[in-house]
């Protein structure tokens, strides 16, 4: 996205990660019905986001580049259900989509000004949904709940952002990515979102998990939207 503000080049972060289960998804971005066919709502964000016309960035297509088919991913996690993180389930009809019960209960009685980000076309195809609810673990401290996958995979509740929004942590060689999404702002280095701000749009989270992550340098933190200097770095790594 580049929205009509000087130097806000911002991309969605969406994770493979290969488990026991095969392919599992972490969010989907955009999908290809945003590009072809989309909404009067993701039209108007589009626009005013100044999301890129390219539907080789959806993830249906990433995945094809890497030699996957979209019936090879069996599940998918999700962060929370605003269009911008689930426009890509119709391009996975096969996939059990995990998600907090709370999550699927604010997308379907949307009752506060963000929960209104939620794209009816993107469930229109009634996924298969996995519904958890109660913590039944800890994370490094935090309440968590266990999602079925090898490497570990656990929900942490960060509800704020919407109603049943949370963060994915996933077991990653020696330690962990925490993928918060919309619960922090892109890559905290640059914020420049004023505190007032960051709360009505992030939640309440922002504070305990930037004290946090100073004590869990184990960690990588990510965001649902990433300034483009990450992409540029991973594609460096890649
Ligand atoms: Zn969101």
């Amino acid at each position: 996205m580049s929205p009509r503000f000087p130097r806000w080049h911002v991309g969605g972060t969406c994770l493979l990660v290969e488990t026991d289960k095969g392919p599992v998804l972490v969010d989907t971005g955009l999908g290809l019905h945003d590009f072809f066919s989309p909404a009067l709502m993701v039209r108007f964000f589009r626009f005013d986001l100044g999301v890129h016309d390219d539907p080789d960035s959806t993830a249906v297509r990433q995945i094809a580049r890497l030699g996957y088919r979209p019936e090879d991913v069996r599940h998918i996690v999700m962060t929370h259900l605003h269009f911008d993180h689930a426009g890509g389930l119709p391009d996975f009809p096969h996939a059990q989509v995990h998600v907090h019960r709370r999550e699927v209960e604010a997308m379907q009685h949307p009752r506060t000004w963000i929960e209104i980000a939620y794209d009816r076309s993107d469930f229109a195809h009634h996924p298969a949904w996995v519904l958890y609810d109660e913590p039944d673990a800890e994370w490094l401290g935090w309440e968590a709940i266990r999602l079925p996958f090898s490497p570990e995979m656990f929900f942490v509740p960060l509800f704020g952002h919407t109603r049943g929004h949370c963060g994915v942590a996933i077991q990653d060689g020696k330690g962990w990515l925490f993928q918060c999404a919309d619960a922090l702002p892109a890559n905290t280095e640059y914020d420049i979102t004023p505190p007032w701000l960051s709360r009505l749009v992030l939640g309440p989270h922002v504070e305990r998990l930037r004290s946090w992550a100073q004590t869990h340098p184990e960690v990588r933190m990510l965001a649902g939207h990433m300034w483009k200097s990450f992409f540029e770095a991973q594609n460096r790594a890649a």
